[in-house]
């Protein structure tokens, strides 16, 4: 959340003056909008009562874009969670790369000839040593 309002403050500051000078896409516009928007009266509300004491209790909504620091931190956290739960419990090494489009054809001769040096691990995985 500080992230957030520390990002919004920049953009509320400085984001307008800037826009105004750079032609930026719509999307980029829409997006700075959202995030200086977010959790703020502009984006609406929600309004709670305490049912003992009728306490109010205000909760601005959130704007719910991708590039908010606080909208998608929950998301964030979640696909880490879930990339971590992929890693093998040991240090490794993850390769990936792409083939140029005419030795594609190639590729799965090419991927035999690069893990036979590395087949005794996979004989062998460090975490039954
Ligand atoms: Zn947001």
């Amino acid at each position: 959340m500080v992230g957030n309002l520390f990002l919004q403050n920049i953009l509320r500051a400085y984001f307008p003056g800037y826009s105004s000078k750079h032609g930026l896409p719509l999307k980029h516009l829409k997006a700075a909008d959202a995030l200086m928007s977010c959790r703020t009266e502009e984006q609406g509300h929600s309004l709670y009562v305490c049912p003992e004491d009728n306490t109010p209790l205000q909760i601005n909504h959130s704007c719910r874009h991708r590039s908010c620091p606080a909208c998608a931190a929950r998301k964030q956290a979640q696909w880490l969670n879930q990339q971590q739960q992929k890693l093998l419990p040991c240090g490794h090494s993850h390769m990936v790369f792409t083939l140029p489009t005419n030795i594609n054809c190639f590729g799965n001769t090419i991927l035999r000839g690069l893990a036979r040096p590395y087949s005794g691990l996979v004989r062998r995985p460090c975490w039954n040593c």
